[in-house]
């Protein structure tokens, strides 16, 4: 299997590179962010626990991500990978992820690290705010709360990976398109 995480701050650019990465790889996406804005859309009560932290720009507590990512893993026997794309953002979801992967017989291959400027991403964020409909988007103290949660809890994700050398750092400015090559370059030097 190839298991891959695109990692980086919100804004960073990994929705869009998802996408395209899925694609090119035959990779089932799995993104806790659409997962969980999934849930409130069919208003569950995870779904509803979930927004009283999305609203506010903070992280969803561990166990609802981690819950969420396992029964993903396990609809998904056969798959011929997975993007992980805005989760683990906390070392102990990291930690999880593992233990996951494990269970299945697998591992992650390799975490791509996206990054991008504070100031480009604070005007990505509000540019996509005016038409992704995603209300963390539009006002600015949630985007701030949101790049806060990201230095304060996620960045040590990328210290996780780390100390195993499964880091590789891909620079998130420029076009979508020489984004894209940079990131497949890193991928195809890993299998
Ligand atoms: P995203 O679409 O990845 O930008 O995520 C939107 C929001 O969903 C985040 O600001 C968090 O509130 C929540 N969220 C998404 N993924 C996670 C995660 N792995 N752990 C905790 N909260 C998450």
């Amino acid at each position: 299997m190839l298991n891959l995480i695109l990692f980086g701050p919100p804004g960073s650019g990994k929705g869009t590179q998802s996408e395209k990465l899925i694609v090119k790889y035959g990779l089932k996406h799995l993104s806790t962010g659409d997962l969980l804005r999934s849930e409130i859309a069919q208003q569950t009560s995870l779904g509803l626990e979930a927004k009283n932290f999305m609203d506010k720009g903070q992280l969803v507590p561990d166990a609802v991500v981690i819950g969420m990512i396992r029964s993903a893993l396990e609809t998904n026997p056969d798959v011929k990978g997975f993007l992980f794309d805005g989760f683990p953002r906390t070392p102990a979801q990291a930690a999880a992820l593992d233990e996951l992967m494990e269970l299945k017989g697998t591992s992650i291959n390799t975490m791509l690290a996206m990054e991008v400027s504070e100031q480009e991403l604070m005007i990505r964020l509000l540019k996509r705010g005016e038409t992704s409909g995603r209300s963390d988007d539009t006002n600015e103290e949630v985007v701030k709360a949101r790049i806060t949660e990201y230095h304060n809890k996620t960045a040590a994700v990328a210290d996780y990976y780390h100390q195993f050398g499964k880091v590789v750092t891909v620079k998130g400015e420029g076009s979508i398109e020489a984004i894209f090559n940079s990131l497949c370059k890193e991928i195809d030097q890993k299998i």
